[in-house]
């Protein structure tokens, strides 16, 4: 179903500026003469073109990676520190440049890609400052005789695989600590959304970060470069951000040259409002959870499962936040919702709404995307949604909430680890015990408590099941890009 209506356009100053971002990129390789188009999804329009690189090319790339990076393995944690909080700080000076560039090539509004921006900056100086600490051990041989000594090496070159949703964030979060650890990098950011990576790396190399290091390959081949890529003995590591399926033919292919593998895969996230949750705090956190990113996130609230005794006063609640959301190009003032990232997007949530009413779900607001040249999709809520509905199953990544009610809290446990999804669960209770006992019992790799937006650099970030392998912040985030070296120290007893 589509519906004609006038979205609101970028206002023209904010539009003026980031034709001037555009246009001072520098986009150019050397010897990739190829290229393809990125296109602004709030209108449809080629606003750059970038180097497509073939398989050769990427491993060129590669072998500069790889001769970059033996200094850099030799560098001080210190040195590498220094320049990592000169990235931060470039960033966080560039960040209306960078936000106008993330809403022109990847949709959301600009106040999101502003959070987006203290988010992902947020993993630099985080690595900044986790570069420096200790991280080996020392421990005694329990027989005796010796002294076991445990210290962290970088792995190695590392290839970084990133999706669209978080231009900015999904590159910082890998690109901070492989550098961080004392790897090279070969980064292959999404075809949709290469721009924001190509800015940050140049303001990367502003910062000290040495020439070559940080290889960034756009490509439209994807499955080509990573047959090559993950194929050559110079690379140690694989981190992935994206679909399930994607990540599951990486680590085929990761497994043949048996490389170190980081996988950030899809979720289906339950949120469970239980009748004695506070009704403001869980629309407030439902919300966000669903409609952070147009819903394009991976955390995304893809099953909202409410208790009988609050579902009503909730349902009513949350439906109105959706319908009051302005919907147009993320440059225009008020906007609370941008496109989705491209036309297939609209027409699978189209289909997935669409079928969950023909399965009987009540469709309370939304539903329909407007007939325009730009990708976008109403906010829309469907009550009563069956369990067999598509949506119910199927990650939605669009601003589509699916409400499902429950009457007992084990049912909701249940239906809620009904997948092979485990990345993100939420829960909204007042009762404490509550709050831990269901946390414990979700099947995911983080749980949010009253909380609608977990993630944290601090915090490590990652799924279970099919949701994926690793984690990603924190000091496990650096682990990723280390390995053990362990040395035995022989004691001969003195007397
Ligand atoms: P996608 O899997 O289609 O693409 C992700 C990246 O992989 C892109 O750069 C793409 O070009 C590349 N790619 C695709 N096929 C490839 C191949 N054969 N070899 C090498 N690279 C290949 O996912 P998407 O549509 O860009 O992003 C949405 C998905 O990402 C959702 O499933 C979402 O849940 C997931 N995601 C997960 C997290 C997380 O942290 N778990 C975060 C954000 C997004």
């Amino acid at each position: 179903m589509t519906t004609m209506s006038t979205l609101p356009d970028a206002e023209p100053t904010a539009l003026a500026d980031s034709d001037k971002v555009l246009a001072n990129l520098h986009l150019a390789v050397p010897g990739v003469t190829r290229t393809f188009d990125v296109h602004d999804p709030a209108t449809g329009q080629t606003i750059a073109q970038v180097p497509d690189f073939d398989a050769h090319q990427a491993l060129d790339a590669v072998a500069r990676a790889d001769e970059a990076g033996r200094s850099w393995a030799a560098t001080t944690t210190r040195h590498r520190a220094d320049i990592l909080r000169a990235w931060y700080d470039l960033i966080i000076s560039n960040a209306d440049m960078i936000a106008l560039l993330i809403t022109r090539e990847m949709g959301k509004p600009l106040a999101e890609a502003r959070a987006e921006i203290t988010y992902g900056a947020d993993f630099v100086r985080w690595y900044a400052e986790e570069a420096v600490r200790p991280a080996g051990n020392l421990r005694d041989a329990p027989t005796g005789g010796a002294r076991l000594l445990t210290r962290r090496a970088p792995v190695g070159l590392s290839v970084l695989i990133t999706p669209w949703n978080f231009p900015l964030a999904m590159a910082t979060r890998k690109i901070a600590p492989a550098l961080a650890a004392g790897c090279p990098v070969v980064i292959k950011p999404a075809p949709n959304t290469p721009l924001t990576t190509i800015f940050a790396v140049q303001l990367a190399l502003a910062a000290g970060v040495p020439e070559d290091l940080v290889q960034v390959v756009t490509t439209t081949e994807a499955p080509a470069f990573s047959t090559a890529v993950l194929a050559d003995p110079r690379v140690r590591k694989v981190s992935f951000t994206g679909s399930t399926g994607v990540g599951k033919v990486l680590l085929r292919l990761a497994a043949d040259n048996v490389l170190k593998s980081s996988m950030e895969l899809g979720g289906n996230a339950p949120l469970l409002v239980f009748d004695d949750a506070d009704l403001e705090r869980a629309v407030d956190g439902a919300f966000a959870a669903k409609m952070r990113n147009g819903g394009q996130s991976c955390i995304a609230a893809n099953r909202i499962f409410v208790q009988d005794g609050i579902a009503d006063a909730f349902v009513e609640a949350l439906t109105d936040r959706l319908a009051a959301l302005k919907v147009g190009n993320g440059l225009a003032p008020g906007v609370g919702l941008g496109p989705v990232i491209d036309h297939n997007a609209v027409t699978k949530l189209a289909g997935l709404v669409e079928d969950a009413t023909h399965r009987g779900a009540h469709l309370l607001t939304g539903g329909a995307a407007p007939s325009h040249a730009g990708s976008f999709f109403e906010p829309t809520l469907l009550d009563h949604v069956p369990a067999d509905a598509a949506l119910a199953r199927t990650e939605i990544f669009g601003p589509v909430a699916a409400i499902q009610r429950f009457s007992h809290q084990d049912e909701a446990i249940a239906r809620a680890n009904d997948t092979e999804f485990g990345l993100a669960g939420y829960v909204f209770t007042e009762n404490l015990d509550r709050a831990f006992n269901v946390a414990d019992q979700l099947a995911t790799g983080l749980v949010g408590i009253n909380q609608g937006v977990p993630s944290n650099a601090a915090a490590p970030f990652g799924g279970v099941k099919q949701s994926g392998l690793g984690r990603e912040g924190s000091s496990e985030g650096l682990e990723e890009y280390e390995e053990i070296r362990y040395y035995n120290l022989a004691l001969r007893p003195t007397s």
